[in-house]
């Protein structure tokens, strides 16, 4: 099993105590964050190394830093073989920020779209467009993207159906009409 698969069948586990996911991954968000607070602080400067250096660089466990990766790469510059990606696999955290930004308000973690870091790589007018952008670019893209019976992508470890999907459905619905709207 690959080192990703490996973590998507641990925070993903159906079978598990929710509780018991729902605690892994508030412990994931600490740690999530502190990386991201340090990669902020200097957007400009590209860290790459192997998997297991990067996971030393930042003080975590390779599970950590596996789960990082996975939840940047759509953010990244180049994307990284983060499906096949080894412990000695070269990897590079070079992200472009407003995808980085955009994401972050996808992903609804006002926790990270919020960190003070922001402030000095774009101005508020800058955050607040960026922001508007991705609440208005919502289409139903995320329902066909996830099966109504794959594990929800907020981590809840519930199904997508029983959990976000309505939710995302109402949020596209009401998208749409906005769209509408401003035609
Ligand atoms: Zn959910």
């Amino acid at each position: 099993m690959s080192l990703l698969e490996d973590w998507r069948n641990k925070a993903y586990d159906q079978n598990e105590d929710p509780n018991k996911i729902q605690k892994l991954w508030d412990e994931y968000f600490v740690k999530e964050t502190k990386i991201y607070e340090q990669l902020l602080t200097n957007p400009d400067e590209e860290v790459k190394g192997t998997v297991k250096e990067l996971a030393e660089k930042y003080g975590y466990d390779l599970e950590v830093m596996v789960a990082f990766l996975d939840g940047i790469n759509e953010s990244l510059v180049e994307e990284n073989p983060i499906e096949t990606m080894e412990e000695d696999t070269v990897v590079s955290l070079k992200f472009d920020k407003e995808k980085l930004y955009k994401n972050m308000v996808e992903a609804d973690a006002d926790w990270l779209y919020n960190l003070p870091q922001w402030n000095d790589i774009f101005d508020e007018t800058k955050r607040k467009e960026l922001y508007r952008e991705q609440k208005n670019s919502h289409t139903f893209r995320n329902e066909k993207k996830i099966g109504r019976n794959d594990p929800c992508p907020c981590g809840s470890g519930k199904k997508y159906k029983n959990c976000c999907l309505k939710k995302d459905q109402e949020e596209a619905r009401r998208a749409a009409k906005e769209r509408e709207a401003a035609l």
